[in-house]
């Protein structure tokens, strides 16, 4: 069997929630796990999410409907609504509460036939600019919906789009927009990770996190550890093959790395077809062991290379962490110029998932 392996923990996860929780003691929880849970393969998280948390929310009805095949009970969040309007009625069989931001979503509900009303939110634009109507024109469509038969409860729902920044005049314009929507007599929920950690202001009736609950952190200059998060998962390969290499001799496509000296390298399983990113710069290190090793060229899609110069031999034969434990995702975020959400939902199916406990 291939050694690349995603190790994932569930005491961390309990300690991520109880971390948020401890946060946020008067809102409702939404845990947001669309993407598969940001590439940590829902049934991970299901057992227990289902007895802590009081909704999922996921990006579309196809990841709702693997919720429910995957034995996830809770009622769940569509973020963007439906598509179609054939999809209120699985809504209302499934009991799937349902974003409204288009017009067309409002009309197709006014219209249904369901077997009984939805849990909805009213999705407000209050600066992010993608979904949601403007809040000037909340308050009229808050009554005409309010009055709808096929609405169980409405709330009203914004999301932030510069909260993961220290300051942003934005974050502030935003939470002032909603704050005068609160002479509405509607539960609200407009906090995600980044905005639960560090705004308390805004947790309101019900808060929605994700990337936190995964132990990363949603601010770029910072680690999960900053904020007593934990990772879930550890992705951890080995050393298939080893060599030495001559002064001189390039490592890998594109030539990029030359060998200062003669010297040993290693071949690890795992490559950028397996969601460890091409784009990393020449900072980036894995840890063999507890050793830090370079890595040296350009991963490549299955395996990549590294410098072996530091780590004792005796230690080769040791697992490699690419990230996770003592090595923060946000670390190999940074290498590569992204952010810990692309590297997660990057993660490829054939990485073994290993529950350590
Ligand atoms: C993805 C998403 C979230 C979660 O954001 P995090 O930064 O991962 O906490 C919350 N709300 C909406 C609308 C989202 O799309």
């Amino acid at each position: 069997m291939r050694p690349l392996t995603a190790y994932f923990s569930h005491k961390a996860l309990e300690h991520n929630l109880s971390v948020l929780q401890g946060l946020t003691p008067n809102s409702r929880h939404c845990a947001v796990i669309k993407a598969d849970a940001y590439g940590h393969q829902i049934e991970h998280l299901l057992p227990l999410l289902d007895k802590r948390v009081d909704l999922y929310a996921v990006a579309a009805i196809e990841e709702a409907m693997a919720i429910r095949q995957a034995g996830g009970k809770l009622p769940i969040l569509l973020l963007e609504g439906v598509f179609e309007p054939e999809e209120y009625q699985i809504a209302a069989k499934e009991n799937f509460a349902v974003v409204l931001s288009s017009e067309a979503q409002m009309a197709w509900l006014k219209e249904a036939k369901l077997e009984r009303p939805l849990d909805a939110f009213l999705k407000v634009d209050s600066g992010m600019h993608r979904l949601g109507v403007k809040p000037q024109a909340v308050p009229d469509l808050f009554e005409s919906l309010k009055g709808m038969k096929n609405i169980a409860s409405l709330g009203l729902m914004s999301h932030f789009a510069t909260a993961d920044e220290e300051n942003h005049p934005l974050t502030q314009k935003q939470i002032e927009l909603m704050e005068a929507l609160e002479k509405i007599d509607a539960p609200q929920s407009i906090a995600n990770s980044a905005a639960i950690l560090k705004a308390p202001t805004t947790h309101k009736s019900m808060v929605r996190f994700g990337i936190a609950l995964y132990g990363a952190s949603p601010m770029a200059d910072r680690v999960g550890a900053d904020f007593d998060l934990k990772p879930l998962i550890t992705l951890k390969s080995r050393i298939i093959h080893h060599t030495r290499i001559e002064k001189g001799e390039s490592v890998g496509y594109g030539a990029r790395f030359v060998a200062p000296e003669k010297m040993p390298i290693g071949v690890i399983a795992g490559g950028y077809a397996d969601g460890y990113p091409r784009e990393i710069s020449e900072e980036a290190f894995v840890l063999v062991g507890e050793h830090r090793a370079p890595i040296i060229g350009r991963p490549a899609m299955d395996m990549m290379m590294i410098d072996l110069r530091n780590v004792p031999v005796s230690a080769w034969k040791n697992e490699v962490t690419l990230f996770g434990e003592r090595l923060p995702i946000e670390w190999v975020a940074n290498w590569a110029g992204t952010i810990p959400y692309t590297i997660f939902t990057h993660l490829s199916k054939r990485i073994h998932f290993k529950v350590v406990d």
